[in-house]
C-alpha cells in the first residue's frame, strides 16, 4: 500500500478523483500540479494513514517514515534547500483535508523547520530577521496549541489554553513598549516574546518547545490526524453526516511566504462572486501577509479587482493596480481553473517576492441567488449541460428567493434568545404581543409584530394573519400553528422549549433574559433561531429573477412528479399557481371556517345535543362553503381540486377560556352553564386520536351531506357558466373500508340529487386520505372502491410511530442530540417505517386498482427527500404549501435525475 502521493514541478502522484485517499486539497493540490499551475511542491499522507492510525492504538504504518523521508527528499531537491539545514533550510507547512471541506474544524502548523540550528541560516539568506523572528512566534503560537497541548489531550479551563496564555503575554509586551500592531515590532521585540513564550509554555505545558526540525513535523503530522477526532470536528461531523471511518489526509507542503516584504502578498478568491453568482472574479488580498491575516479580520483586506470595488472599497488598493502582472497571471489560472472544474472555484493564493504561487482551489460555496445564477449562466457559457444545472442548485436554497431572508452579517453579530423548531422558514422581526387580538390592533396601527403563544389555536388565526411571524413554546412541525404559518408562507418557529410566557406580565423569558411586550425581536424561522433586536431583512421576489424562471422552466421538462399544492382559499390557490402549482391536493375544509361567522356555525354545530339543532347549524353553512368552494375552484380551473370533508381535532374548536364562552353563549343563544357543560362532556384526553376525521361524518352525516351538497353545487354552476372544473372528494382518516364505503354511499347519493337538480353529468372523483396503519394494511380493499389515494403523511407518521404530532417537541430535541432519530420524521418522511407502509399501500392499492391515481399531502410533499421517496415509489404527485411549490418542482427534477 501506497501512504504518500508527491506532487510538484508538473507532475503529481494523485489527481482531482481521489479525493478519497487524498482528501480534498491534496486531490486538488496534486491536480493543479498537473494542469501546470505553480503549487509548492509537497507531498500528502492519505486518509488511510488515518485510518490504520486509529485503528493500530494511534501508531503509525510501519512504511510511512521510509516513504516520508523519500518524498522529502524529492522535494528538497525541487527546491534546492534541506529540511533541517543549518545554511539553506526548508520550512513546510502541515495541514489537514479530509474529503468533504470542514472549515475550521482541524488543525493546521506553519513554519514547521524553524529551530535554533536553521534560524541564523534562513536570516542570512532572507536578509530579514523581523520576518524570521515573527515566523518563528507564529510557528511556537501554533506548535504549543496544536501539538503540545490539544493533541497531548490538554484539556485547560475555558480562556486558559495555552494560545491565549501567549496572547495575553504580547498583548502585555505590546501595552508595556507603547506598540500598537504587530507590525510595530521588530527584530529584538520578537525576540523578546518569542523567550516569554517559551518560559510559558515550559512552565504551562511541562515541557520544553522542540528545537529539532524533524520532531516538529512528526509532532504536526500526528496532531493533525489527532485533530481528526476533536470535540470541534466530531461535533461537524454528526450535523454533516460525515463519516467517521473516511479520515483525514494530511499534506505537507514547502512554505511559500507573502510576509516576507511589499514584494510578497496573500489573498483568497472566488472565480464568480459567491453571494450574487455575477461572473466577476471576486476576492481579498493584502500586501506583507500571511494568510491567516486574510481571514482574522485583523486588517482590512484589499479589494482584488477595480471591477468589484464598492463605494466603502473605492480607496483601497486592487491587486490588479498594484501588481497587475500577477494579477493577469492569477486572472488567467483562475480561468483555467473554472474551465477545468466546471464550477465556481474557491482559490487561495500567496505572492512571495513578486512570484505566485496557488495554495489551494475546491468548489466554492455559495447562496442560493448566486447558485441559481451560476447554473445557469454556465448552461449557456456551454461550461455544462441542463442536468448538471438542475442539479446545481439545492432545492432548499429556492427557500432563499421565496422568503425574505435574515441578512447573514448581522445575524452572525446578533444575540441568540432561544431556539426551536424552523417551522416556516424565512426570516422576520417585529415587535413582541402575546395575544392574537393585540396583533391585529397593533397591526392596524401599522407595527410590525411578532404573535408569541403558548400553542395557537383558530381562535388565533387573525392575530397570525396579523403578524410577521409566530413563535409558540410548545408543538411540533405539524402542529396546526405551524402548517397555518407555512400554508402563508409566514415565518414560524415552534416547540421553544426554553419560553416562559407570562400573560399577565406581558413578557417572555429564557433564562435571566426578560423580553417585554413591545420589545423587538428576530427571527430565522428556516433554523429555528431567535435574535434579540431587530437585525437587518433582505426581500424576496423570485418573479424578477429571471434565472430563476429559466432554471424551473427546465426543471418542469424533466419533472415527472406533478407537484400540487395545499390551499384552503382563492389567494392561496393563487399565489400557488404563480409558483407553478398544478392542481390542489389538499383542501382542509376545517380552515376555511376560521372567520368569525363560520367559525360561529362550526361551534354550534359542535355544540348541538341533538340531530335537529345540528342539521340546522350545518345546513347554515352550507350558502358560506358553496360560495367559499366556488371562489376556489373557479381559481383553480382546468386542474383538479382535492377538497377534504371534515377533519377537525375537536379541541381545537372549542377550547375557550371564560371570557369566550360567555360570548359564545351569548351568540348562540344558550345558557353558558350548558355550553360549558357540553364542552366538557366533549372533552377527549387524546384528540387527535377522537373524534375526527370520518368518525365525524358517519356520526353526523349530515356534514358529509352538506359539504359534498356545496362542492358538487358549486362544480355544477360553474360548469354551467362554462368552465372545466375537477373536484376530487377526499374522505379523511379512514382505517376500514366500511367506513369508506359508509361515506362514499353518501357522496354518490347526495351527487345523483345535484346531477339532477342541475340537468347535468358531473366529472368528479371519491378518494381517501391514507393516513393510518390500517389503512396501509387493508389498501387492497380500500382501492377497490377508493378512486384516489391521498397519503395524510402527518397523521399516518404520528400514529406509526405513536408520537402526538402536537407534543413532539417536548422531546424531540432530545432524540435529535442523541441520534435516537436522525431528523424530525415530522419534516422528513420516516423512510425505513412509515415509508414501508407507504409502499406497501401503493402496491396493495395499485394491485386492486391500477389507475388508482396516488398522491401524499402531508409535510412532506414539500421535503426533497421525502419527494425523491414518493418518485421511487411512483406516486402521481405531491402536495405542499404554496410557498414550497418552487421547492417541490425542482426537488421531483432532481428525483427524476437521480
Ligand atoms: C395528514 O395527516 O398528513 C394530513 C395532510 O392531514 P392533516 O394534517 O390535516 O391531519
Ligand atoms: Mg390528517
Amino acid at each position: 500500500m501506497k501512504y504518500v502521493y508527491l506532487f510538484g514541478e508538473g507532475k503529481a502522484d494523485g489527481k482531482a478523483d481521489m479525493k478519497n485517499l487524498l482528501g480534498g486539497k491534496g486531490a486538488n493540490l496534486a491536480e493543479m500540479n498537473i494542469l501546470g499551475i505553480p503549487v509548492p511542491p509537497g507531498f500528502t499522507l492519505t486518509t488511510e494513514v488515518c485510518t490504520e492510525y486509529y485503528k493500530s492504538n494511534q501508531s503509525f504504518p510501519g512504511e510511512l517514515a521510509q516513504e516520508v523521508k523519500q518524498s522529502l527528499s524529492k522535494v528538497e531537491l525541487i527546491m534546492g534547500t534541506k529540511f533541517g539545514d543549518k545554511d539553506n533550510p526548508l520550512l513546510l507547512s502541515v495541514r489537514s483535508g479530509a474529503r468533504q471541506s470542514m472549515p475550521g474544524m482541524m488543525e493546521t502548523v506553519l513554519n514547521v523547520g524553524l529551530t535554533s540550528d536553521t534560524i541564523p541560516g534562513l536570516i542570512k539568506k532572507t536578509n530579514n530577521p523581523r520576518f524570521v523572528y515573527d515566523a518563528y512566534r507564529r510557528l511556537i503560537t501554533m506548535y504549543s496549541d496544536v501539538v503540545m497541548e490539544k493533541a497531548a489531550g490538554i484539556e485547560p479551563p475555558e480562556g486558559e489554553g495555552i494560545r491565549q496564555k501567549i496572547e495575553h503575554h504580547l498583548s502585555s509586551y505590546k501595552l508595556k513598549n507603547n506598540l500598537k500592531s504587530d507590525t510595530d515590532l521588530d527584530e529584538a521585540d520578537w525576540i523578546n516574546v518569542i523567550e516569554i513564550f517559551k518560559n510559558e509554555i515550559k512552565s504551562s505545558l511541562g515541557s520544553e518547545f522542540p528545537d529539532d526540525a524533524e520532531a516538529q513535523l512528526w509532532g504536526g503530522v500526528e496532531a493533525v490526524f489527532k485533530s481528526w477526532n476533536g470535540a470541534r470536528a466530531i461535533s461537524y461531523r454528526k450535523i454533516e453526516n460525515i463519516p467517521e471511518e473516511w479520515g483525514t489526509a494530511v499534506n505537507v507542503q514547502t512554505m511559500v511566504f507573502g510576509n516576507t516584504g511589499e514584494e510578497s502578498a496573500t489573498g483568497v478568491a472566488f472565480t464568480r462572486n459567491p453571494a450574487t453568482g455575477d461572473n466577476k472574479f471576486f476576492g481579498e488580498w493584502l500586501t506583507n501577509a500571511q494568510g491567516e491575516d486574510v481571514v482574522a479580520g485583523l486588517r482590512t483586506p484589499n479589494p482584488l479587482n477595480e471591477d468589484t470595488k464598492t463605494e466603502d472599497t473605492n480607496h483601497l488598493p486592487s491587486l490588479e493596480d498594484t501588481m497587475p502582472k500577477i494579477y493577469n497571471e492569477l486572472f488567467d489560472i483562475k480561468n483555467r481553473l473554472e474551465k477545468h472544474y466546471s464550477d465556481m472555484q474557491d482559490i487561495e493564493f500567496t505572492i512571495q517576492e513578486g512570484k505566485l504561487w496557488m495554495l489551494q482551489t475546491r468548489v466554492g460555496k455559495r447562496n442560493g441567488v448566486a447558485a441559481i445564477k451560476m447554473a445557469v449562466d454556465m448552461f449557456n457559457e456551454n461550461m455544462i449541460n441542463k442536468e448538471t444545472a438542475i442539479m446545481r442548485v439545492n432545492p432548499h436554497q429556492l427557500d432563499e428567493l421565496l422568503h425574505p431572508a435574515l441578512d447573514r452579517d448581522s445575524e452572525n453579530s446578533a444575540t441568540k434568545l432561544t431556539k426551536g423548531l424552523p417551522a416556516g422558514p424565512g426570516g422576520a422581526k417585529g415587535r413582541v404581543v402575546f395575544t392574537a387580538d393585540d396583533a391585529e390592533e397593533w397591526n392596524n396601527r401599522g407595527e410590525k409584530v411578532i404573535l408569541v403563544r403558548e400553542e395557537t389555536s383558530p381562535e388565533d388565526v387573525h392575530g397570525m394573519h396579523a403578524a410577521e411571524a409566530i413563535l409558540t413554546a410548545r408543538g411540533g412541525m405539524t402542529s396546526h400553528a405551524a402548517l397555518v404559518a407555512r400554508g402563508w408562507g409566514k415565518c414560524c418557529i415552534v416547540g421553544c422549549n426554553e419560553l416562559n410566557i407570562s400573560l399577565e406580565k406581558r413578557q417572555l423569558t429564557v433564562g435571566n433574559e426578560v423580553v417585554k411586550e413591545g420589545d423587538w425581536i428576530t427571527m430565522n424561522g428556516t433554523l429555528g433561531v431567535v435574535y434579540l433586536d431587530q437585525l437587518k431583512l433582505i426581500p424576496a421576489d423570485p418573479d424578477r429573477n429571471n434565472e430563476y424562471k429559466e432554471l424551473m422552466s427546465w426543471a418542469d421538462e424533466i419533472r415527472k412528479l406533478k407537484i400540487r399544492t395545499n390551499a384552503e382559499s382563492p389567494e392561496d390557490a393563487k399565489q400557488a399557481i404563480k409558483f407553478g402549482a398544478e392542481g390542489i391536493g389538499l383542501c382542509r375544509t376545517e380552515h376555511m371556517f376560521f372567520d368569525e361567522t363560520r367559525i360561529l356555525a362550526m361551534r354550534k354545530m359542535i355544540l348541538s345535543d341533538n340531530d335537529e339543532d345540528r342539521r340546522e347549524a350545518v345546513m347554515g353553512l352550507l350558502p358560506f362553503q358553496k360560495e367559499d368552494f366556488k371562489e376556489t375552484l373557479k381559481a383553480m380551473e382546468g386542474k383538479p381540486v382535492t377538497i377534504r370533508l371534515l377533519d377537525p381535532p375537536l379541541h381545537e374548536f372549542i377550547t375557550l377560556n371564560n371570557k369566550q364562552i360567555d360570548k359564545l353563549a351569548e351568540k348562540i343563544g344558550i345558557k353558558k352553564s350548558i355550553v360549558s357543560q357540553r364542552i366538557a362532556s366533549l372533552h377527549e384526553l387524546n384528540p387527535m386520536l377522537g373524534h375526527r376525521g370520518c368518525r365525524l361524518g358517519i356520526a353526523y352525516p349530515v356534514i358529509t351531506e352538506m359539504q359534498t351538497r356545496a362542492i358538487l353545487e358549486a362544480t355544477a354552476e360553474l360548469v354551467k357558466d362554462g368552465l372545466n372544473i375537477l373536484p376530487e372528494i377526499m374522505i379523511p382518516l379512514v382505517g376500514t373500508v366500511t367506513e369508506y364505503i359508509n361515506q362514499e354511499n353518501i357522496v354518490r347519493n347526495i351527487a345523483s340529487k345535484v346531477e339532477s337538480k342541475y340537468d347535468i353529468t358531473l366529472n368528479y372523483l371519491v378518494g381517501t386520505m391514507i393516513e393510518l396503519p390500517r389503512a396501509c394494511l387493508t389498501a387492497d380493499e380500500i382501492a377497490e372502491h377508493a378512486e384516489f389515494f391521498s397519503f395524510g403523511t402527518n397523521d399516518l407518521t404520528q400514529t406509526t410511530f405513536g408520537f402526538s404530532r402536537d407534543d413532539i417537541g417536548s422531546f424531540l430535541p432530545e432524540y435529535l442530540e442523541r441520534k435516537i432519530l436522525p431528523e424530525d420524521p415530522f419534516q422528513s418522511l420516516d423512510v425505513n417505517g412509515v415509508g414501508k407502509l407507504v409502499t406497501m399501500a401503493v402496491k396493495y392499492g395499485r394491485g386492486k386498482n391500477e389507475n388508482l391515481k396516488i398522491g401524499i399531502c402531508g409535510e412532506h410533499g414539500g421535503d426533497p427527500s421525502s419527494i425523491l421517496f414518493c418518485k421511487e415509489n411512483n406516486l402521481d404527485y405531491v402536495s405542499c404549501s404554496p410557498f414550497r411549490v418552487p421547492i417541490a418542482r425542482l426537488a421531483a427534477a432532481h428525483a427524476e435525475l437521480n
